[in-house]
């Protein structure tokens, strides 16, 4: 099979999503010489603010994307929950990178888990649940404490409920909107850690240092570069990250989350885009992961990823970003994403500090 030829600079990078994550990829073409080309419902979008050019339609019209498609060399997508539907009408005239298929298995909990094992890749024990006497079988299957998460649209924490006991169901299923849903059993983590990987076109593989991850509220508040694990479980997240991408036949950067536990590792989810835990890579490393997604969306070769400091990214959520003055005058990479609204749980900005390496 004979590889794409790269595109060159001049070319538009279509993007689907005008969120913080659009506007930083938006902001890594630029510096290849790429035009991009954000596709958002909402106008006013962070990634459209500093695009060479915009649309504000709905995912599902159809003549807009047709004319998104006709106007750009390459699509990418910023966003999980972007229809496949979209994906697979535009991959009919356009380069779709990833595509749909990756899309679909990271939209839906069980789907994604399934793939994972059948690839050969430990998670939490887990079973489907279509409505209450299945969520009760499958408690009883798996044990309390679990976690009953919604299949599809749930991040940040969202969809999820945790079950401490098996007469807990009946609760859990209603405040989950009695929607089809994932029982997994509840992982006692020492650690949470992430790991972003880019897969270009001919299939060469690499990865940044994972890096460990705190949660507020369901939300990132903080990543940690080196994460401290033994190198060992280190290099198991880094191998672990490249097969799922080589599994997935997947080109671009993708966030895998794992657990630690006990000695070993579980992959909790994926995320087919670039992620927020990997923002450190942008002042602690010379190709950083937009760049990389940019690359191997461009059919570039994939740059050098290797840290050249160690790294600390903390989340700026909602009133958070208030402090701006003070903040800005911090010796820290400052990055706000020219959201208009300050609201609370929303991601306003994040912050990086670089210290020598350890
Ligand atoms: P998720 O939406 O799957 O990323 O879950 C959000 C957060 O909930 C994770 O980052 C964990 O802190 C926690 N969590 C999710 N699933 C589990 C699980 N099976 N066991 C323990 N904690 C979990």
């Amino acid at each position: 099979m004979s590889i794409p030829a790269p595109l060159p600079p001049g070319s538009v990078i279509g993007i689907l999503g005008g969120g913080q994550l659009g506007r930083m990829l938006a902001i890594a073409a630029a510096r290849l010489g790429f035009r991009c080309h954000v596709y958002d419902p909402a106008a006013d979008a962070p990634a459209s603010q500093v695009a060479a050019a915009s649309t504000v339609a709905a995912y599902d019209d159809l003549a807009a994307l047709d004319a998104f498609a006709a106007a750009i060399d390459v699509v990418t997508l910023e966003f999980e929950n972007i229809p496949v539907a979209t994906l697979r009408h535009l991959a009919q005239q356009v380069p779709t990178r990833p595509g749909a298929d990756a899309l679909a298995v990271a939209q839906d909990r069980v789907d994604e888990k399934s793939f994972l094992n059948r690839a050969g890749i430990a998670t939490a024990p887990w079973r489907p649940v279509h409505d209450l006497p299945s969520l009760v079988a499958a408690l009883e299957d798996i044990g309390a404490p679990s976690i009953l998460k919604t299949r599809r649209f749930g991040y940040d924490g969202k969809g999820q409920v945790r079950i401490a006991a098996v007469d807990g169901a009946a609760a859990a299923w209603e405040e989950i909107g009695s929607q089809p849903a994932i029982l997994e059993g509840f992982v006692p983590f020492s650690a949470e850690v992430s790991v972003i990987a880019a897969r270009g076109l001919g299939g060469e593989t690499v990865a940044f240092d994972p890096g460990r991850n705190e949660h507020r509220d369901g939300i990132l508040h903080k990543t940690t570069v080196p994460a401290g694990l033994p190198k060992r479980l280190e290099q198991d997240a880094v191998l672990t990250a490249g097969r799922i991408l080589a599994a997935l036949d997947y080109v671009g950067a993708m966030g895998v989350e794992m657990f630690v536990t006990d000695g070993a590792l579980l992959v909790n989810e994926i995320a087919p885009r670039v992620h927020n835990s990997g923002h450190w890579t942008i002042e602690a490393c010379a190709i950083d992961q937009f760049q990389q997604h940019i690359r191997a969306v461009a059919g570039w070769p994939l740059g050098d990823g290797t840290r050249h400091g160690n790294a600390e990214m903390v989340n700026l959520i909602g009133g958070d970003a208030a402090d701006w003055q003070r903040l800005s005058t911090d010796a820290v990479g400052l990055h706000l994403y020219g959201k208009g609204e300050i609201r609370p749980g929303r991601k306003m900005g994040h912050l990086t500090r670089v210290s020598p390496l350890s």
